[in-house]
């Protein structure tokens, strides 16, 4: 039932956008007789996916997550994708002032308290979250090492004719595919030039997040000031994406830091605090714990996991991210982030700042208690289509689009229920066709919708900052069809902007 309502959308929007959405491509990108011309296409397909392997952009098989003896090419767009230059540049120029907001917003308990009180009442997840918050808040520290190794997630909205950059959201705890976006430049470019498009291949940038995102870890692995303290990434026990993160770890031992990689349960089995809360793990100092698993409720397999997670943000081990840094990414800080006044708060002398970063946010709506949470229960449920219903949830999959909302609000609209979600305008970016090249899945000419990711990294030591940059990009592209959902969902695949 659901799918046929799928197909039949999907069709009425092919309908809708045969010409304009290929006319489009055409004076904008890829023309559209080399998207048409299936011999070429077929050719292409198989020589990317051979540059693929060849310049590792690779993953894991979901047949053998845990095992590199067979692995396969990550799922990636035949093609690059159009994206205008001066909202790319916007998206990049911006990175640092956001990097700045997280940074600040983590400091200011007060906020964070009001922000998600709530929250914390209705979603377990977030307040499991919030109360090791709490009890470190309450716990005296030296001066603390703050790492932050981010993304911002943008749409291009073209809704009302103009485009603009509007944020999805901010990703402040395992933010993925800095390494293997590293490497998609290029399989696009020698795509591009088999083609026959050597001045579009010129255009495909570097890119290269991941020696960033390891700039910012071997800086804090130097603060912490122990040569023979190391760097543990803290993984989940399915690693399929596991080459997105040794590319990063590759880049600090190459600069001779020691990485090892542990789970929840080899934290709590072997993990301890000494008395001055250095933080071992078999025998190791760890001096910085990357966090690349956490972020979801299943990660915390039981009790146990939470109280690993307690140990690692007691101690004085260098944490990326910080609790209250995890917490500043959650949706309802976003929404909070996006009402009058606030912004000016956290940067009181820098009303260009706050200019700059509210011109990317999209309409964020309270579901709280109370009138104005009334009314945009109201707003959301006579016109859900402009809407996305957001819960405190990460990793993709778990938004609501369309009549779903209405159903849900029209259970949950009186009930406290409510609160655990966030309502956020839907953005409407402008469609592309393009090939998506995913294991087993043959590749057809789609309609597709891009979302362009923004590396941030800084490092502060008390009240110094001693690192604060924009480290790379990241292009994501899904079949239209799909409202929702990552690379690591196998919804969305890696492409990269085609600056026009
Ligand atoms: P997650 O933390 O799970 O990645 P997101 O907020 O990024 O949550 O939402 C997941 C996906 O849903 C996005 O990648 C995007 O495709 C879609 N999405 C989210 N918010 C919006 C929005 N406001 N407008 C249009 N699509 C959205
Ligand atoms: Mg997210
Ligand atoms: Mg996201």
């Amino acid at each position: 039932m659901d799918m046929l309502k799928l197909e039949n959308k999907q069709l009425s929007l092919d309908k809708q956008f045969s010409l304009t959405g290929l006319m489009s491509m055409a004076s904008r990108g890829i023309p559209e007789e080399l998207l048409r011309n299936e011999v070429l296409i077929k050719e292409l397909e198989e020589i990317a996916k051979d540059s693929a392997l060849l310049h590792g952009v690779l993953m894991r098989t979901k047949e053998s997550p845990n095992s590199s003896e067979v692995v396969s090419y990550a799922p990636f767009t035949l093609f690059p994708t159009p994206v205008p230059t001066v909202l790319f540049h916007q998206a990049l120029e911006i990175a640092t002032h956001f990097n700045r907001l997280i940074d600040r917003v983590s400091q200011s308990p007060r906020f964070l308290e009001e922000a998600l009180a709530s929250t914390i009442k209705v979603d377990s997840f977030t307040a499991k979250l919030f109360n090791i918050y709490r009890q470190v808040q309450q716990e005296p520290r030296d001066t603390p090492i703050v790492l932050g190794l981010n993304r911002s997630d943008y749409m291009i909205d073209h809704a009302d004719g103009k485009e603009a950059l509007k944020q999805i959201e901010i990703n402040t705890i395992a933010a993925s595919f800095g390494g293997l976006s590293s490497r998609t430049p290029y399989v696009h470019r020698h795509i591009l030039k088999v083609a026959d498009r050597l001045e579009e291949s010129k255009l495909i940038l570097d890119n290269s997040p991941a020696a960033g995102l390891a700039k910012g870890l071997a800086l804090a692995w130097e603060l912490y000031g122990s040569q023979r303290a190391v760097v543990m990434v803290l993984v989940e026990d399915v690693q399929r994406n596991i080459y997105d993160h040794r590319y990063v770890e590759n880049e600090l031992w190459a600069r001779n830091i020691r990485v090892i990689r542990r789970q929840f349960e080899d934290v709590s089995r072997s993990g301890s605090l000494d008395q001055n809360k250095r933080l071992f793990v078999d025998g190791q100092e760890i001096a910085v714990v990357y966090f690349r698993n956490g972020y979801m409720p299943q990660n915390y397999k039981s009790e146990q996991s939470w109280e690993a997670r307690l140990m690692m943000e007691r101690s004085c081990a260098v944490k990326c991210p910080d609790i209250s840094t995890h917490l500043v990414g959650t949706k309802k800080v976003q929404q909070e982030l996006a009402r009058p006044g606030v912004l000016e708060s956290f940067f009181p002398d820098e009303p260009e700042t706050v200019t700059r970063i509210r011109a990317t946010f999209a309409g964020l709506y309270t579901l709280d208690m109370g009138e104005e949470g009334d009314q945009n229960v109201a707003m959301a449920m006579a016109k859900p289509d402009l809407y996305v219903l957001k819960p405190q949830r990460e990793g993709g999959g778990n938004n609501i689009y369309g009549d779903e909302i209405c159903r849900v609000l029209e259970s949950l609209k009186n009930s406290t229920e409510r609160t655990a979600y966030i309502l956020m305008d839907k953005i409407q970016p402008r469609p592309t066709y393009n090939y998506l090249c995913r294991k087993g899945d043959p590749v057809t000419l789609k309609m597709c919708l891009s979302e362009l990711g923004v590396f941030g990294a800084y490092v502060r030591r008390g009240t110094e900052v001693l690192m604060n940059e924009c480290v790379g990009h990241l292009l994501r592209t899904k079949y239209a069809e799909h409202a929702d959902g990552g690379v690591a969902a196998g919804v969305a695949v890696l492409d990269n902007p085609l600056l026009i």
